[in-house]
């Protein structure tokens, strides 16, 4: 995958303002409109509108500094997220603002604005958009999960189909007030000649219509509080702050307006057994003085059940052993990473009288004068890691 900043064409300290000016040239210049059917030019396209996303986020930007395209991909399922053009159309509007998604192309062509209008006038309003937890064990996140989550929201009401009148759609009938047109236009005659004003209707709020009887169940809503159950399929090596989207997934719609979106966020449960650190996780293992001295098999828990490892007469805590290949999968990639156990050797607190004489013993024996290895203990943690198979 190409650098974001090579295309965008800019340095890398490029300002927002500068980045923003990149991107709409580049908008310009691939956007499908002015390429039917030019398959590169839409890749192209597509490529500037995630490059853009990534970099005019701050956060993004920085991770993406530091760790490049594996720190931004964040929309599982590959690039920064977006699964098809539709996404990106939707993303324009959030970038350049401006309210309505017909904006950018206002802007760009000088044209008439026919989206837009086309939006204002239709009916209703668009749900909200809808952001969810998904908690998650470091096991499922292993092997990637189908989760069914209820999903408390505004659903269409069913009575009236989502429109808000009795009888559905057919129960609106053209506002009076405007004469369906959505705004009223007053002209006055001035010494400069006529003004024109327009304003929206304040009887059907834009709309063009109203609702002759409102819906009984919803109150002329058209959705109701209600629930809807969901699987979703998380694929193996997530991390928290990933996301899932769902387009439509969110509160539907006032008077039948489209559905909001929802967005799934990966949740990570805290194991008992692990600590995870990017795709290696570690265990703590604590094992007993005489088994560091004399050796011995202990059990460790893993992500795919219990295995049993070999401590080698006399090791000494901190020691770390590594089960290659037994962490979590990379997301999108079929690297692994390690399994790292830390030797822990415990100290016991209380002694009865018998263990005391036997360690009073061995407190003089010449073995257990510590001989302190300097040269072990300045070792890198890297080179006192020692690879254990099961
Ligand atoms: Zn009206
Ligand atoms: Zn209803």
């Amino acid at each position: 995958m190409r650098d974001y900043y090579e295309i965008l064409g800019v340095e890398r300290d490029a300002s927002p303002e500068v980045l923003k000016k990149a991107y709409r040239k580049q908008a310009l210049k691939y956007h499908p409109d002015r390429n039917p059917g030019d398959k590169e030019a839409e890749a192209n396209f597509k490529e500037a509108a995630e490059a853009y996303e990534v970099l005019s986020d701050a956060n993004k930007r920085a991770r993406y500094d530091r760790f490049g395209h594996a720190g931004v991909r964040n929309g599982v399922g590959g690039g920064a997220g977006f699964q098809d053009i539709n996404d990106i159309f939707s993303a324009f509007s959030d970038i350049f603002g401006g309210g309505g998604g017909g904006s950018i192309f206002e802007d760009f062509f000088g044209g008439g604005g026919g989206r837009t209008r086309a939006r204002q006038r239709s009916r209703g309003r668009r749900g909200e958009a809808l952001r969810i937890q998904l908690p998650l064990t470091l096991e499922e996140i292993a092997e990637g999960t189908d989760k069914k989550i209820k999903v408390r929201k505004f659903v269409q009401c069913e009575t009236c189909s989502g429109s808000g009148a009795e009888g559905g759609s057919g129960g609106y009938a053209s506002c009076t007030t405007c004469n369906g047109v959505g705004e009223i236009r007053q002209a006055r005659q001035t010494v400069l000649g006529q003004i024109v004003s327009v304003q929206t209707c304040p009887t059907c709020m834009g709309e063009g219509q109203i609702i002759q009887q409102k819906c009984s169940t919803c109150g002329g809503q058209g959705r109701a509080k209600g629930e809807e159950t969901i699987t979703v399929s998380v694929p193996p090596g997530v991390v928290e702050g990933n996301y899932l989207s769902m387009r439509g997934g969110g509160n539907a719609g006032i008077r039948g307006g489209a559905p909001g979106d929802l967005r799934i966020e990966i949740e990570e449960v805290p194991s008992d057994d692990f600590v995870r650190d990017g795709v290696d996780i570690y265990h703590d293992c604590f094992i007993s003085f005489p088994d560091a001295a004399l050796g011995t098999e202990v059990e460790v828990p893993t992500l795919k059940g219990r295995a049993r490892i070999q401590i080698d007469a006399g090791t000494q805590p901190g020691k770390i052993l590594r089960m290659r290949g037994r962490g979590l999968p990379e997301l999108n990639s079929n690297r692994k990473g390690d399994q790292l156990i830390r030797i822990h050797v415990w100290t016991p607190r209380a002694l009865t009288d018998e263990e005391r004489d036997i360690l009073e013993k061995l407190r003089t024996s010449p073995s257990f004068e510590p001989k302190p290895d300097l040269e072990e203990g300045r070792k890198s943690f890297f080179s006192r890691v020692k690879d254990v198979f099961t």
